[in-house]
């Protein structure tokens, strides 16, 4: 059965996207059968594996407000082992028409359960809230990464996403765990990065990946050639960093 797990952090532009792809197409490198599933309206993760938005006719609106079932709407990506559930701009009305909608809060985590025993490895991208849509990522997990850019006011907003997590763990998922603080985006130029993931280290303690992602141009480039960096630029530091952090999941267990 595969392990299943959320990257989330009610930020945007804090590296979650860009960690979702890079680290579903490392694992995939890596021989692990992986689903993305993108929840994001925005549908970055689904065009960042090279998926045209406008040709999709299923997405994982369907799935979480039309019952449509999940197998339905798995694509291939050109990666080999890497499967995506996309995103349109479609989901945007999902986050209001959930509300009243019966079991709002486990629609992801019972449409999910047909692929569980199908893949290795299931990475949910979140969107930048704590709303609906975040909640059904986070019940319908294993485990929650949080990605959290090397810059000034790192750990703003964190307690209130850690007391999210509690809630969900308290109301609606028992077994949700915290597989760990990945820090992103480090500019080891400057001293700014290495303060902050002090700091980081010293709130989060043993919860902080050993992996730190650096700041690296090829990428913020890869997602407009639709390729993760395994496929873009196989030998950039962004590769090896998210190469790296697919070795660390894979440890964890
Ligand atoms: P989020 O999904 O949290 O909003 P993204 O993954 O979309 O964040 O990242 C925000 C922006 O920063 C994007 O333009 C992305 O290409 C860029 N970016 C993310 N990580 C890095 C990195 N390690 N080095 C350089 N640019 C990055
Ligand atoms: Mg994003």
């Amino acid at each position: 059965m595969g392990k299943t797990i959320a990257i989330a952090n009610q930020k945007g532009g804090v590296g979650k996207t860009t960690t979702s792809v890079n680290l579903s197409a490392c694992l995939a490198h890596l021989g692990k059968k992986v689903l993305m599933i993108d929840t994001d309206p925005q549908g970055n993760a689904t065009s960042g594996v090279g998926i045209n938005k406008g040709e999709v006719h299923k997405c994982i609106y369907d799935v979480l407000i039309d019952d449509e079932p999940i197998k339905d709407v798995i694509q291939e990506t050109k990666v080999k082992n890497l499967y995506i559930v996309p995103a349109t701009i479609a989901l945007a009305g999902a986050e209001i028409e959930l509300v009243s909608t019966i079991s709002r809060e486990v629609r992801l985590k019972h449409a999910i359960e047909d692929a569980k025993n199908d893949f290795d490895y299931i990475v949910i991208d979140c969107p930048p809230s704590l709303g609906l849509l975040t909640i059904n990522s986070l019940t319908a997990s294993d485990s929650i990464l949080i990605p959290v850019q090397c810059e000034y006011y790192a750990l703003e907003g964190l307690s209130q996403l850690l007391s999210t997590v509690r809630l969900v763990q308290k109301h609606l998922n028992h077994q949700l765990t915290i597989e760990g603080v990945l820090l992103t985006m480090l500019d080891a130029r400057t001293n700014l990065g290495l303060q902050v993931i002090e700091e980081v280290k010293k709130y989060f303690q043993d919860k902080v990946f050993k992996t730190v992602i650096p700041r690296n141009v090829r990428l913020s480039e890869a997602p407009s050639h639709g390729e993760p960096i395994i496929v873009y630029d196989a030998k950039s530091r962004g590769a090896e960093g998210y190469l790296e952090l697919a070795r660390e999941v894979i440890k964890n267990g």
